[in-house]
């Protein structure tokens, strides 16, 4: 994280592809654009990576989500389970569909928990937007089984954990249909985009549909095409995804590199008392974006970021107070500050969000300090930066002690 840590040569390759026959449109044109087709290279290269049938570029990974959404059939007045804990995105897709979130606890994997999801369940339950954070996916065994025994509507937030997994079968493909992000800050990025991936032809061809005006892509005539559903200007441009295509090959080497890395910090880190790490729900399928310390209690973890501070150790997040990702921060959401009206509004809201009640998760993002894992980091790096962790926090723990 982010992808840019490389970049270069083949990127430019793929966009000069692009710049000399001038078509930034991903559909038709065949005769003018010399063979190139980057949206649905990027679309193949995804395809290999994840394993899905079906993979569909959009033009982020908020669209990605809300085309995933409606292509699973989730609408307005449906009450969707979704984390506190997540890029905002996820939240405003379920609001801007017309459904209504209802959060849930997460639990030390950084995801929703089985026994959050099925707390949160009531008779309008349709779905559960579950976001597999951080760069691992969530514990699937457990959650499945609550999405069968009720027959949820499962949607896959998969937005940071492109390449992620859970035993073999990747983030993103557990529910009818997953969405990535490739924005600027993910592992591999298209400067903005996305990638929806499904099993399901029918949901593929819904979520086709939906990101293009309804368009099927049917024909040589494209003002003339059926339009099955109505939709929206969802499309990813073809310079973005230029960019994709060559970020995505890149992939496996990054995640080569994120792993190893991790692995390193994680060891040398694990000796340090008080450093504890979130769990990863299966370690050999995490994409290690992220190297997520939990401390032992929020207090620890805020004298561990204040030593950071002072002592100068950067890269990392306290997602509780400094980051746009947890509930304490989103004033927005809480008093529903929308710049016209939405269906929760003249629906009323699930939940009193003002006045939730998540233990859980207040106490496991509390305790949470994340650090970016570069790939490009050398041996020394790493080994200086889990020295300068480990020091700072027992001097942190210590002087708490004293
Ligand atoms: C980044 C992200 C998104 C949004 O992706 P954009 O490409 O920035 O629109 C959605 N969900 C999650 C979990 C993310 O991390």
């Amino acid at each position: 994280m982010p992808g840019t840590e490389l970049f270069g040569a083949e990127e430019r390759k793929e966009v000069n592809d692009v710049l000399e026959t001038g078509i930034l449109f991903r559909y038709g044109h065949d005769a003018q654009r010399n063979g190139h087709w980057k949206a649905k290279e990027f679309e193949e290269e995804a395809k290999k990576i994840t394993g899905a049938k079906y993979a569909l570029a959009t033009s982020s990974g908020s669209t990605a989500v809300i085309t995933a959404l409606a292509a699973a059939g989730i609408g307005a007045g449906d009450e969707v389970i979704v984390p506190p804990f997540t890029f905002i995105a996820t939240i405003e897709a379920v609001l801007f569909i017309g459904a209504l979130p209802v959060f849930a606890e997460l639990d030390e994997t950084l995801c929703l928990s089985a026994e959050g999801i099925r707390k949160a369940i009531t008779p309008k339950t349709k779905g559960v937007c579950l976001v597999h954070m951080c760069g691992s996916a969530a514990d699937m065994d457990s959650i499945m089984e609550v999405i069968n025994e009720h027959n949820l509507t499962l949607v896959d937030d998969a937005g940071q954990a492109f390449a992620a997994s859970y035993k073999g079968k990747a983030a993103g493909l557990w529910g009818k249909a997953g969405a990535f992000s490739f924005d600027f800050f993910k592992i591999a990025t298209a400067g903005e985009g996305g990638i929806l991936v499904t099993n399901d032809e029918e949901v593929y061809k819904k979520a086709e549909y939906y990101s293009d005006h309804g368009h099927s892509h049917v024909g040589a005539k494209r003002g003339m095409e059926p339009h099955p559903v109505l939709g929206f200007n969802y499309r990813i441009g073809e310079l973005n995804a230029a960019v994709a295509v060559a970020q995505t090959r890149r992939v496996p080497q990054v995640l080569a590199a994120n792993r190893k890395h991790k692995k390193m910090l994680t060891e040398l880190l694990s000796a340090t008392p008080g450093i504890g790490f979130a769990k990863i729900a299966d370690p050999d399928g995490d994409s290690a974006t992220f190297l997520n310390l939990l401390m032992e209690t929020p207090e620890a973890a805020q004298r561990v970021v204040d030593a950071f501070n002072n002592d100068g150790v950067v890269g990392f997040d306290y997602w509780f107070k400094n980051m746009y990702h947890f509930i304490n921060q989103w004033d927005h959401v809480k008093n529903l500050d929308t710049a016209s009206k939405l269906p929760i509004q003249i629906l009323g809201a699930p939940q009193d969000y003002n006045n939730l009640d998540l233990p859980k998760s207040q106490n496991v993002i509390g305790r949470l300090i994340s650090f970016g894992i570069r790939c490009t980091w050398t041996e020394e790096q790493v080994k200086e930066l889990a020295a300068k962790i480990s020091e700072s926090v027992t001097k942190a723990l210590a002087t708490a002690h004293a």
